[in-house]
């Protein structure tokens, strides 16, 4: 029960199909069980029909949590069910506008306007004798699209800011990498794309030796110049496929795929000579200590990580400018078992 409240409070767009689908449900129920007392079979059976698509249409988003198909779908249902409210009863097309504010709710808005587009043209073209007049039609028209419109443009706002925030929220506003944040959600699409097709991952865990003695010699501004040296260094070379993060003040951490032991080992020893050959301040070289873990077969993303922090660890108490690998420390030293790659510094 509280990670179904958890899920209606994190997923927009599963809470407006809940909400919606409830409504219509409350809605639509009384009519469907009106229609069957007044004898008018068709009508009550389009209602059952409606709400055995909307009940399938949330069911879905709530087991598999693709929102999106289900969206369409109920979207695409809601409209139908007011044009055929509005063909086969004497209420006229008054509830397609309601479902056509809520399409921008349900789908993204360029898939609403298709959506209600549709909708539009074909209430046009089931009912072109039934509008008392073309001036009746085209006030239809006029009205619909200009209600769709006004929906698009907050719609298309709303996407905008959302996308704005979301950008906010996960990229690291110094170096323009990714933060912790995207960190936790990178890893964790790893480890569920290993564990469901077998790829390889690690985890490299970088700490900037003695960082603190830069910012206390030539102030903050340096010290921030030498985080976006490294940044750019170490990104100029990692695959599209890897992704760099910033931990945490001069700590980074690089996510490779498609990694074995060898490789893993050179990849990392090329960071490591590139950054001592090119990151420099004020012309003295300066170095990173490295930590890095190839991800265990059932193994959780916090002790992957974990033992690169503690392969980092134990570089940074060897002496600094070091690489040391998770593999290759005692099992006390990172609390698990040793793995059975074996790599060499
Ligand atoms: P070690 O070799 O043991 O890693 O020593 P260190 O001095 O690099 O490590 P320590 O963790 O003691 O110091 C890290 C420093 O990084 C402290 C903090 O002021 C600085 N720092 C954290 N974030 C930023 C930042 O965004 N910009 C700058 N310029 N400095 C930062
Ligand atoms: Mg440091
Ligand atoms: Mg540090």
């Amino acid at each position: 029960m509280t990670s179904m409240l958890n899920r209606l409070r994190t997923d927009f767009r599963l809470s407006i199909i809940t909400l919606l689908g409830a409504c219509a449900f409350l809605g639509i129920t009384p009519f469907a069980v009106m229609r069957f007392l007044q004898g008018n079979l068709i009508a009550g059976i389009v209602d059952v029909l409606i709400l055995i698509c909307i009940a399938s249409g949330m069911f879905y988003a709530w087991i598999t949590g693709d929102t999106q198909r289900s969206g369409f779908v109920l979207a695409f249902v809601i409209c139908c069910g007011a044009i055929a409210a509005g063909v086969a009863g004497k209420a006229g097309f008054f509830w397609l506008y309601p479902c056509l504010m809520a399409s921008f709710f349900l789908v993204r808005s360029r898939g609403a306007v298709l959506v209600n587009l549709v909708a539009i043209a074909s209430a046009m073209i089931i009912q072109n004798d039934g509008f008392q007049s073309s001036v009746h039609m085209w006030s239809f028209f006029a009205t619909t699209v200009m209600t769709s419109v006004c929906a698009y443009v907050f719609a298309f706002r709303n996407d905008h800011h959302r996308e704005k925030l979301e950008l906010l929220a996960t990229i690291d506003p110094l170096t323009g990498v990714k933060n912790r944040r995207s960190m936790d959600a990178g890893l964790n699409l790893a480890l569920a794309d290993a564990v469901r097709t077998g790829r390889s991952y690690a985890v490299v865990m970088m700490d900037i030796d003695h960082f603190k003695k830069i910012n206390d010699e030539y102030g903050h501004s340096v010290g921030d110049e030498v985080l976006l040296s490294l940044v750019a260094l170490i990104q100029q070379r990692i695959r599209k496929t890897d992704q760099l993060f910033r931990y945490g003040g001069e700590e980074f951490v690089l996510l490779l795929s498609g990694v074995d032991g060898n490789s893993l080992r050179l990849t990392v020893n090329n960071f490591q000579q590139i950054l001592r050959k090119n990151l420099r301040c004020r012309g003295v070289a300066i170095t990173a200590s490295f930590g890095a873990a190839l991800l265990r077969r059932d193994e959780s993303v916090e002790n992957w990580v974990a033992r690169a922090d503690a392969a980092m660890y134990e570089a940074k108490e060897t002496g600094r400018d070091r690489i040391v690998f998770s593999e290759n420390m005692p099992a006390a030293d990172t609390g698990l078992p040793v793995g059975s790659a074996e790599l060499t510094n």
